[in-house]
């Protein structure tokens, strides 16, 4: 198996650069002459960062509070071993991870076309190899988005969060074996949260037999398994597009390109799996020991996570605060698209450990970053952590019930300079920009309350209307030129978008507005803003693909998925425009696990209740759970398992074929960008685009 960046990664991007080169043609309508490739940019339409980008870069560099340098003796702190080779393979046979190509970030000064704030983040997350948090934990960094620690238990080794893939946890693994662990094997795993770098390289360190024998506690907070999937289903299709954006994935590791994502370099490309937790923590706050080892649990439900959970170590002082304290701002509001996120919450269970825990703790660690060592570090972590989300939270409907909008508010809301001096307050991960927007969206939701905004035209139809009354295409082009010279980059964006968008045809203007997104991009500290604009850039001067997808399931995530989640799916999967008329009343028995439902279709919408059986319907389907599984991972349809027997249909069987013509497979490879579709020399994506519910998304 291989994710969205190997796959992409293994695009020939010369080979893309050339195709798009041979098609570049000097527009007869444009009085600017086409400029050079960019020497030592990847994309042959690529430019250079302006003087104002520069600017920016250089004047953002002098509010930085570069002479805090804590951060670089505790990132560097207790390294017992550096990895030494720079890949690592997945057993597919492609390389699974690869930190070689993060080596440029080490090699000059200064970057212009970087943010000087994320090159810090991004050197420091160069980290790589084995370290010691104290005698007893240690954790290996620097393979994955993810950290994996270990914590020495009364007959082995207590494994907190194993990555996304298997290879890199058994390359992690290896290397800790090499030098601390004695040859102790895996007595326990803990999952601090449902997201897919936290459990995906499950499958390198323990046997599922052991852990359904009990020979290994596999712990987690309560409902993990039910939100490992649930968050990432319905809207799947969407959120894997627009991962391509947050994160870049079309975008090689360049100075110009993709420069880490804050939260660590990347996410790993060998085999993902899930093996179901044999222990649940289901009170708030939970004590028991784990293979001889003291732990307090401190579940933390709707924070970082739908499902989080905190763990105190009180014999050796050591505080796991998860994913809930990193160096960094977390996303409030996730880019890729997600429900947002509770900062109040968020704020009040950090508030809670420093309480109970914080004020005796005398080492912090989590599964991302470094840790932070003595007392009065960790309470002012704790404390900083603590109040940007509440800040954010408080401030932004401070303002918001005295008018601004979330239209504005990125604009107003300022992290408070006290906040702003704090490295791990700074937005690595979420921005204060996007989630001050969060937070609105939140609380209020999208409108403005602006009659104008309620129900507006669509971009592309409103746009020809707009150009009409600027004069006209030429006229837009050289004032966005103007504009774009002058640094005025949002407002170049403003009127420029106006054109691609009435317009998306004209390469001129698509061209133009590429090189403004990439001069907004160069100059962003957070990473997922700069792919933001990186990623249009490439998209407005590269398009997109209309290659094959592949589509491939993992069987653990399948079954990690409800049936009731699957049906729920089903109905956004169909067309209501091609369910206009029929009408059917289905029970569906899973024998295996007692499950029943009526599933109705009826004025054009398919809907499911558990629990129920219909009297008289139409059809009646049985089939034990298990089997139902092969269909949902599209390994045997439904018609195969009716036609060998494994399912069993009573009443009319016609009504699964109609159903059949409504379903839609979602294809992730829609425009975004207007013009951008089917573009000659367009990049093949290939399984980047893999739909949900096949995988989980990394956080
Ligand atoms: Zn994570």
């Amino acid at each position: 198996m291989t994710t969205r960046r190997e796959l992409v990664g293994t695009v020939p991007l010369a080979g893309a650069a050339l195709a798009v080169a041979s098609s570049f043609i000097v527009d007869g309508g444009s009085a600017r002459a086409q400029q050079a490739p960019l020497a030592g940019h990847f994309h042959p339409k690529g430019k250079a960062p302006s003087q104002h980008t520069v600017n920016v870069l250089r004047q953002a560099r002098n509010g930085l509070p570069l002479g805090d340098t804590r951060d670089l003796d505790e990132q560097k702190k207790g390294l017992i071993a550096p990895m030494e080779e720079m890949t690592i393979m997945a057993d597919a046979g492609h390389v699974a991870w690869d930190m070689e190509r993060f080596q440029f970030l080490d090699q000059q000064d200064e970057f212009d076309s970087i943010h000087p704030s994320l090159l810090r983040q991004s050197r420091l997350n160069n980290n790589y190899g084995l370290y010691e948090a104290i005698p007893g934990i240690y954790q290996v960094r620097g393979f994955d988005l993810s950290n994996i620690t270990f914590v020495r238990g009364k007959t082995g080794w207590i494994v907190f969060d194993p990555l996304v893939s298997a290879e890199p946890v058994r390359a992690a693994w290896k290397l800790f074996q090499d030098h601390i662990g004695e040859g102790l094997p895996v007595t326990a795993v803990i999952y601090s949260h449902t997201h897919g770098d936290h459990w995906g390289g499950v499958r390198g360190l323990v046997d599922e037999a052991d852990v359904r024998s009990g020979k290994v506690a596999l712990i987690a907070p309560f409902d993990f398994m039910e939100f490992t999937v649930s968050e990432n289903v319905y809207a799947g299709n969407a959120m894997n597009r627009r991962l391509f954006y947050q994160y870049g994935l079309l975008l090689p590791a360049a100075p110009h390109g993709y420069v880490g994502q804050g939260l660590g370099q990347a996410v790993s490309a060998g085999a993902t799996g899930l093996i179901a937790p044999n222990r649940f923590v289901t009170e708030p706050i939970e004590a028991f020991e784990v293979d001889g080892v003291n732990m307090i649990f401190q579940n933390t439900p709707n924070t970082e996570a739908p499902r989080e959970m905190n763990t105190y170590l009180p014999d050796l002082k050591a505080l796991w605060m998860a994913e809930n304290v990193n160096a960094t701002l977390h996303n409030i509001y996730t880019l890729r698209g997600t429900l947002v996120r509770d900062p109040l919450a968020w704020s009040k269970y950090i508030a809670e450990a420093l309480y109970r825990f914080g004020l005796e703790a005398e080492v912090l660690f989590g599964s991302h970053h470094w840790p932070r060592w003595g007392n009065e570090r960790i309470q002012e972590v704790l404390r900083g952590q603590r109040d940007i989300y509440a800040n954010m939270n408080n401030q932004v409907l401070h303002l918001a019930n005295q008018g601004v909008t979330i239209n504005e508010v990125h604009n107003v809301y300022e992290v408070p300079k006290e906040l702003q001096e704090k490295w791990y307050c700074r937005g690595y991960h979420g921005s204060p920009q996007h989630n001050a927007r969060g937070v609105i969206q939140r609380y209020l939701g999208f409108w403005d309350c602006n009659p104008a905004t309620l129900i507006p035209l669509s971009p592309s139809d409103s746009a020809p209307l707009y150009v009409e009354m600027m004069g006209g295409s030429a006229k837009i082009l050289g004032r966005g030129r103007e504009l774009h010279d002058k640094g005025e980059y949002l407002l170049a964006t403003e009127i420029v978008n106006k054109l691609v968008q009435a317009e998306p045809d004209n390469a001129e203007a698509r061209d133009l507005l590429a090189d403004i997104f990439e001069q907004i991009g160069y100059q962003q500290e957070n990473p997922g803003l700069r792919n933001s604009f990186l990623n249009g850039a490439y998209e407005l001067r590269t398009g997109i693909s209309q290659g094959e997808t592949a589509n491939s399931s993992s069987p653990d995530i399948i079954r990690a998925m409800t049936t009731e989640l699957f049906l729920n799916f089903l109905g956004i999967r169909m067309d209501s425009r091609k369910a206009e008329g029929l009408r059917f009343t289905m029970n569906l028995f899973t024998p295996d696990n007692g499950e029943q439902f009526i599933v109705e279709l009826e004025n054009a919408t398919l809907t499911n209740i558990k629990g129920f059986q219909a009297k008289a319907p139409d059809l009646t389907l049985t089939i034990n759970r298990s089997d139902l599984e092969q269909t949902m991972m599209g390994a045997k349809t439904l018609e195969a398992q009716i036609a060998d027997g494994t399912a069993k249909v009573e009443g009319n069987a016609a009504i699964l074929a109609a159903l059949a013509t409504t379903i839609v497979n979602f294809d992730p490879r829609f425009e975004i960008m207007p013009g951008t579709h089917g573009s000659a020399g367009a990049v093949a994506l290939g399984d980047p685009y893999q739909a949900v519910p096949n995988k989980t998304i990394a956080e």
